[in-house]
């Protein structure tokens, strides 16, 4: 497998599973042959070109998108969030989809002012659990900060 990644796991099943049914390599082609996804141009990224049908987005791009959200909405204050959702739900009303994408630019660039604040954040140590399941009645002292 090529990554660890989640998105390297998809880019792994794309590869060996749409090989055999030849990727279409134009999105008119992919829609009206029922693809999801075709083989467009590597995107500005240098990613492969596997890109959604649907928007002719490159898939690794948007899962990376996706991935710095999931950290982003870990680290930002629940106020930040909550205006994160009230901004992208008043850009797209109705439509999840786009608001979650504007969600994913919000949180970038908020991540981007803030990049200090999420290195120390991400560089703290995360509690080890070292309890056996015997323990569960007694969990005094399973978690370990010093690990
Ligand atoms: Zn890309």
């Amino acid at each position: 497998m090529p990554s660890r990644t989640r998105n390297g796991k998809f880019q792994y099943l794309v590869k060996t599973y749409y090989a055999a049914a030849e990727l279409p390599t134009s999105r008119a082609d992919a829609l009206q042959a029922g693809f999801s996804i075709f083989l467009g141009k590597p995107c500005h990224s240098g990613h492969t070109g596997i890109r959604y049908a649907q928007n002719g987005q490159c898939t690794e791009c948007l899962n990376h998108t996706e991935r710095q959200l999931q950290v982003a909405l870990k680290v930002a204050p629940p106020e930040v969030v909550a205006l994160w959702d009230e901004c992208a739900e008043k850009a797209h009303p109705g439509n999840s989809y786009k608001a979650r994408i504007t969600k994913r630019y919000l949180a970038r660039h908020w991540m981007r002012a803030n990049a200090e604040l999420i290195r120390t954040v991400l560089a703290a140590p995360k509690p080890v659990y070292t309890a056996g399941p015997e323990d569960f009645d007694n969990l005094e002292g399973a978690y370990r900060e010093d690990a």
